[in-house]
C-alpha cells in the first residue's frame, strides 16, 4: 500500500509526520510522493487561515484521488472537528491517538501507546528537527494550543540524546523543538531544565551544530544565554514577541513586558553583538490600537530583528476572543504592509553586515542552477556549483539582492 503524507504546521508538526512515516514503514506501508493508496493530512489550527489551508489541502486531494482513502490528523482535528466531518473523509484522528494512525488506519486494536513512543532516526529536510517537549502551561489569550495538546510535558532526557546522536551521522544541523520549549523539565524535577539538556547535547560527538527553535522571552534566562559561546550552538534565537506594547501584552496574557524584552535582547547581544535574532509579531489583536502599534514599530527600531513572522490575529475556538468579530481588515492591511517593508528593511541590514564574511552553509536545495542552505547565524544563500545536499560548507557572501544572498565557496 501506497502512503503519502502532507503535513501543515510547525516544527512538531512536522517531527510527527516524520515519526509517523517511520512507524508506517515498520508496517510494511510503501511512503510515495506521487499517487498513493492512502492520503494522511496532518493539519494546523494555529490561526483561521491555518485552518483554512488545510481544509483546502483536504478537498484536493479528495478530489483528484477519489479512490483513495483519506486520513486526518493533527490539530484542526480538535479545534474544528465540526467543519472537518462535513468533508467526507475516512479517518479523523485527534491529537491525543495521533500515534496510534498505524493502529487505526490498519484497523488494529489501539495499544496504549504515549507521545513519547514516536521516535526518528532520518528526516525529510537536511536539517533535522528534534522533539522535546510537547503542550503549554502559558494561557496566551490568543491561543488555543494548550486546549488541543495539553499541558507541557517533556520528554526523558536519555531518549532525546539518543536521538541526537542516531541522526547527527546523516543530518549536520539539529534543531531541537516544542510547542513551549522553555518549559522543558519543569514536569521532570531532579535538576531537569533546558539549560543542562542543552549542555549534554552539544557534548554528542558526531554533532554537527545545534539550533534551538521558538523561546518565549520569559524563560530565556542568562544561563541558556551563556551556552551561546559555544561554537556548535548556532548564534540565532527566535523570540515571539507578538507585540512592543504593554498594554497589548497584558490582554493578550503574556508573562512579559517590554521592559524584560529590551533586556533579553541587550543580554543576549552582550553574548554575540552579530547573533540573529528573528521573531513573531501578530497584527490586528482585538486591543490594539493606533497607538500601541506605534510601539510595536518603536520597538522593532530599537530591536531591528533579522527576520519578523508577521501573523495576523484571528479569533481562535477555546480562548476568550472564540466569539471575536474582526471589523478592521483595511487597517489590519496597512499595518501588515507596514512591518512587511520594516522586516525587509531590518532583513537587508543584517545581511549587509556579513558582505564579504566567511560562514558556514548546509546545502539542502537545488534550486535554478544554484544549491541553496542556510548559515548557522539562519542567513539563506544560493551558491553556484556542484555541492553535495546535506554538507557543510564553508561560503563567502558575494552579493546581497532584493530576494537572494549570493555566495561561493
Ligand atoms: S506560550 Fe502562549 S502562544 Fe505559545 S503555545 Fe503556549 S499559550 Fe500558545
Amino acid at each position: 500500500m501506497k502512503v503519502k503524507f502532507i503535513t501543515l504546521g510547525c516544527k512538531v508538526n512536522q517531527y510527527e509526520t516524520q515519526a509517523l512515516i517511520e512507524d508506517c514503514v515498520k508496517e510494511g506501508f510503501h511512503i510515495t510522493q506521487d499517487k498513493a493508496d492512502i492520503y494522511v493530512i496532518n493539519t494546523c489550527a494555529v490561526t483561521h487561515r491555518a485552518e483554512i489551508k488545510s481544509k483546502e489541502v483536504i478537498v484536493r486531494v479528495k478530489k483528484e484521488n477519489p479512490q483513495a482513502k483519506i486520513v486526518v490528523c493533527g490539530c484542526m482535528v480538535n479545534s474544528n472537528k465540526e467543519l472537518l466531518s462535513n468533508l467526507d473523509v475516512d479517518y479523523l484522528i485527534p491529537q491525543n491517538i495521533k500515534y496510534n494512525l498505524v493502529d487505526i488506519i490498519t484497523n488494529r486494536e489501539i495499544k496504549k501507546r504515549s507521545v513519547w513512543d514516536l521516535k526518528i532516526s532520518g528526516f525529510f529536510n537536511q536539517r533535522a528537527f528534534v522533539k522535546i517537549q510537547d503542550g503549554c502551561d502559558y494561557n496566551c489569550s490568543f491561543c488555543e494550543i494548550p486546549s488541543i495538546r495539553g499541558r507541557s510535558e517533556s520528554r526523558k532526557k536519555e531518549e532525546i540524546i539518543a536521538e541526537v546522536k542516531r541522526l547527527s551521522y546523516n543530518y549536520r544541523e539539529i534543531v531541537i523543538c516544542g510547542v513551549n520549549l522553555g518549559l522543558y523539565g519543569k514536569d521532570l524535577g531532579n535538576n531537569h531544565n533546558l539549560v543542562n539538556l542543552i549542555e549534554e547535547i552539544l557534548e554528542v560527538d558526531n554533532l554537527g551544530r545545534l539550533r534551538l527553535s521558538s523561546l518565549e522571552p520569559s524563560l530565556v534566562g542568562d544561563d541558556l544565554l551563556r551556552l551561546f559561546v559555544h561554537p556548535k550552538l548556532c548564534p540565532h534565537i527566535h523570540l515571539p514577541f507578538q507585540t512592543g506594547d504593554d498594554r497589548v501584552l497584558k490582554f493578550m496574557n503574556k508573562r512579559e513586558n517590554v521592559s524584560l524584552y529590551y533586556r533579553v535582547v541587550d543580554n543576549v547581544r552582550k553574548i554575540n553583538p552579530d547573533i540573529a535574532i528573528s521573531c513573531d509579531i501578530m497584527v490586528g489583536f482585538p486591543y490594539e490600537d493606533e497607538d500601541s502599534f506605534k510601539n510595536t514599530l518603536e520597538f522593532l527600531k530599537k530591536v531591528k530583528p533579522m527576520r519578523i513572522h508577521i501573523f495576523t490575529f484571528s479569533p481562535r475556538p477555546h480562548t476568550p476572543f472564540a466569539n471575536y468579530n474582526i471589523n478592521n481588515y483595511r487597517i489590519i492591511k496597512e499595518r501588515q504592509d507596514i512591518l512587511k517593508r520594516l522586516a525587509d528593511e531590518f532583513a537587508q541590514a543584517y545581511k549587509q553586515k556579513f558582505l564579504n564574511q566567511r560562514l558556514e552553509m548546509i546545502a539542502e536545495n537545488k534550486d535554478d542552477g544554484y544549491v541553496c542552505g542556510y548559515t548557522s547565524n539562519y542567513i539563506k544563500v544560493w551558491v553556484k556549483g556542484k555541492l553535495r545536499v546535506g554538507e557543510v560548507y564553508p561560503i563567502v557572501i558575494e552579493k546581497i539582492e532584493p530576494l537572494r544572498v549570493i555566495a561561493r565557496i
